[in-house]
């Protein structure tokens, strides 16, 4: 490579990102990591659920998501940048406001992360780009926030980012695990970071607190359990012995990472398009589950919420009021028993008859 050395452009690519407003950044190699290979037999083992865009496999048959190298034959690296959004306000494990929900912090933003984090990347990549230019060098490049053909945690802890925790986020020593994570790949050879050593020790926090026992082991998640799978990616109907366990989770769960130790004091973003929007900071679950397509249009237009869809998120919103152990939702709940879509009346029904039998004495909410 002519471009520059590799010390000095993998110091010009940190410095760019920093400039863009990103905390960490670093560079792996284009290559099929250790970690890549448990892709498939998760994948084999059905733990991705229904998430098509986990399971695409190339014209060879590979998983595209494991095999970056014949997915873009001309990466060699990937520039590897994340950025904090974490907030001051409590977790959710410290929440306990009756009759209001939780939404996963990531979509608290005033805007859309992905956005947040493309407008960044490119600006790194810009930069990238302007210097190649300079130097006559030709030059490849592919932005990504999570839709590219990789595994993005693996790339972050060949980069350096963090390592991949039990929880199977990645976690860095001093920011914790509130780390919005984008790439670029780059078709120039760029010297690799050193990956970040694992520093989870013998600590099994995150595995005890799931509420819904979707670790089959460590650093191994089952989808089909998880409730952020469930709230947002699920469609149709929840299985019905998942739902106690959801509480009152409207969208996504944070609890494996609020009771991580490395993010007790992880420290608050500086980016403001990640300040949260009060409204969406423990919402009130009847709200939730009586909003119009209309106003989730209006209230989630640039929000990552979006992705649940409408009847996503009314059907969450009615599973947390199942939860909530409070009968005044009762009338609520019977003006959706007959709802037109029979997802949302099946869970009303449920709902229903937790609440009732709860207030009966007979058992409910643990
Ligand atoms: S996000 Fe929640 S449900 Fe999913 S693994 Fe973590 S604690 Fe369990
Ligand atoms: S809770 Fe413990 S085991 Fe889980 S990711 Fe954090 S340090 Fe690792």
């Amino acid at each position: 490579m002519t471009f520059k050395t590799p010390s000095q452009i993998s110091a010009f690519i940190k410095q760019a990102a920093h400039d863009a407003g990103f905390e960490l950044a670093g560079i792996a190699s284009v290559r099929r990591h250790p970690e890549l290979e448990h892709f498939e037999p998760w994948v084999a083992a059905g733990y991705a659920g229904e998430m098509k865009y986990m399971k695409a496999r190339d014209e060879t048959g590979n998983l595209k998501r494991a095999s970056l190298d014949s997915a873009v034959p001309w990466a060699r690296s990937v520039i590897v940048c994340a950025i904090n959004y974490n907030t001051a306000q409590p977790y959710s494990t410290a929440f306990n406001h009756p009759g209001h929900g939780w939404i996963s912090r990531y979509a608290w933003s005033m805007e859309d992360y992905h956005e947040a984090v493309m407008r960044r990347l490119r600006e790194v990549e810009s930069r990238l780009r302007q210097e190649s230019a300079r130097l006559q060098e030709e030059l490849q490049t592919r932005c990504y926030v999570d839709t590219g053909p990789l595994v993005e945690r693996v790339y972050a802890k060949y980069a350096g980012i963090g390592w991949i925790g039990k929880n199977t986020c990645i976690l860095n020593q001093k920011l914790g695990s509130w780390l919005f994570l984008g790439v670029i790949l780059t078709s120039i050879e760029l010297e690799p970071d050193l990956p970040a050593p694992d520093r989870c020790g013998t600590c099994t926090r995150c595995i005890d607190a799931c509420p819904t026992d979707a670790f089959v082991g460590p650093y191994q998640l089952d989808s089909n359990r998880c409730i952020s799978y469930l709230t947002i990616e699920k469609r149709g109907e929840i299985p019905e012995d998942l739902r106690a366990g959801m509480g009152r989770h409207v969208f996504g769960c944070d609890i494996c990472q609020d009771v991580c130790p490395w993010n007790r004091k992880a420290p608050t973003t500086a980016a403001p398009e990640f300040y949260p929007r009060e409204e969406l900071i423990n919402p009130a679950i009847d709200w939730l589950a009586g909003m119009s397509a209309d106003e989730f249009r209006n209230v989630f237009r640039r929000s990552p919420v979006r992705r649940a869809k409408h009847e996503g998120l009314r059907r969450n919103a009615i599973i947390a009021i199942g939860n909530s152990g409070d009968r005044r939702f009762l009338p609520l709940l019977e003006r959706v028993l007959n709802d037109p879509d029979p997802v949302i009346s099946e869970h009303a029904n449920w709902a229903k008859d937790r609440l009732s039998a709860e207030t009966e004495g007979l058992g409910g909410p643990a």
